[in-house]
């Protein structure tokens, strides 16, 4: 997360991605004026960066300028266009590309295409970086679209908030909601699911365990229990394309939550990445991963204990459990690495009462 000024910002679209799009772009805009000489208006401010990429991109002959036009203030789009600086060159008998950073209603565009227009441009052609197809309301053709994003407000890339975020390299969006998200983190064993039962009361939060999602659809055999069944009977992770379409589909039973518990999820980076990915389509992120800290002979020890009542068969055989315990650290403990990276990860000693660590936990959450 950033602040500019008194605003916090959220990732949401990656530099890889940003450069894909830019990459898709370039090579159309190649192609097509391979025998012309275009000439390039770039509108300013927002534009800059994504001009000097697809400039540097573009191969053959072509002459660049650049507008002022300014359409934002804070972060509502005003509807009076300005033009500040305008255009020097005799454009009649042009090709021209229009570059901009971003499309949303479309009144920019329209300002500018009327003011080609009254210079005798009768056919140009627009690429943009970034497009708000949902509140676009004009029928002026985009010719070159990046990315189409929900309606939100983003800075980085060259867009700002009142001046500043220009220079980030990646896209952020505005944090949009207050949801604590938590990801309760910790070896089999470490006693995540005791604690989640408590703290989504607490806090008033939905607790999704994977492993009690699994096991509910092994229950009812269903196909995504049957496929599951196999990796968990043994101790190994269920692949990630199946567990990330479940969860993602869990989360969305849940449009109004405050936020969620999520036990047993992410278990990989790639879970992690779109978890992430799809916290920021809601506008907000995991707020911390708060993480039992528990010995390994006293996580067997427990999982035996409870493998006497919880007819579980992965608690059941002490090979089982010290292989799940063993691809806990082998393909999962790397996620504290991930969270500690964005100052996100918290440890816990899960060893003791239930309500003491409960407290514990609760002092890392209130802190938050
Ligand atoms: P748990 O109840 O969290 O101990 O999970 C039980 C079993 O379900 C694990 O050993 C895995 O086989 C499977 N599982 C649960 N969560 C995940 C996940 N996030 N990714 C892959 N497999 C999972």
């Amino acid at each position: 997360m950033i602040k500019l000024h008194d605003l916090q910002f959220i990732p949401f679209i990656t530099e890889d991605e940003i450069i894909v799009a830019i990459d898709k772009i370039s090579e159309k805009l190649n192609k097509d004026f391979a025998d012309k000489t275009p000439l390039f208006i770039s509108v300013l401010n927002g534009a800059f960066m994504f001009t000097s990429e697809v400039i540097k991109r573009f191969n053959h002959d072509c002459e660049v300028t650049f507008v002022k036009l300014s359409s934002y203030q804070g972060t509502k789009t005003t509807h009076q266009v300005q033009q500040l600086i305008g255009l020097e060159e005799n454009i009649s008998d042009r090709d021209v590309i229009i570059l901009e950073d971003i499309v949303d209603t479309g009144n920019t565009i329209e300002v500018l295409s009327n003011i080609l227009k009254d210079k005798g441009c009768t056919t140009f052609k627009i690429a943009t970086l970034f497009f708000k197809s949902e509140v676009y309301t004009k029928q002026i053709n985009i010719d070159y679209l990046g990315i189409d994003i929900p309606n939100r407000f983003i800075v980085g890339y060259g867009l700002d908030y009142n001046g500043l975020g220009r220079n980030l390299t990646e896209v952020y969006q505005l944090k949009s909601n207050t949801m604590t998200n938590l990801v309760l983190f910790g070896p089999p064993g470490a006693g995540k699911g005791t604690q989640a039962e408590v703290l989504k009361q607490k806090y008033d939060l939905i607790h999704i365990s994977t492993g009690d999602v699994f096991r509910y659809n092994i229950k009812n055999a269903t196909d995504l229990g049957t496929l599951a069944k196999s990796y968990i009977d043994k101790g190994q992770l269920v692949p990630d394309e199946v567990t990330i379409n479940m969860l993602n589909a869990e989360v969305d039973k849940n449009p109004d939550a405050k936020g969620f518990i999520f036990d047993g999820f992410p278990r990989t980076e790639d879970q992690a990445d779109s978890l992430a990915k799809l916290l920021a389509s809601k506008g907000s992120e995991v707020s911390a991963m708060v993480a039992l800290e528990v010995e390994d002979e006293v996580l067997v020890q427990r999982l035996l204990e409870r493998g006497k009542t919880s007819g579980r068969p992965d608690d059941a055989d002490e090979r089982i459990i010290r292989n799940r315990i063993k691809v806990y650290y082998n393909e999962t403990a790397i996620l504290k690495n991930y969270y500690q990276k964005q100052d996100k990860y918290f440890g816990v000693d899960g060893v003791g009462a239930i309500d003491e660590i409960t407290e514990r936990l609760s002092n890392t959450i209130d802190s938050l």
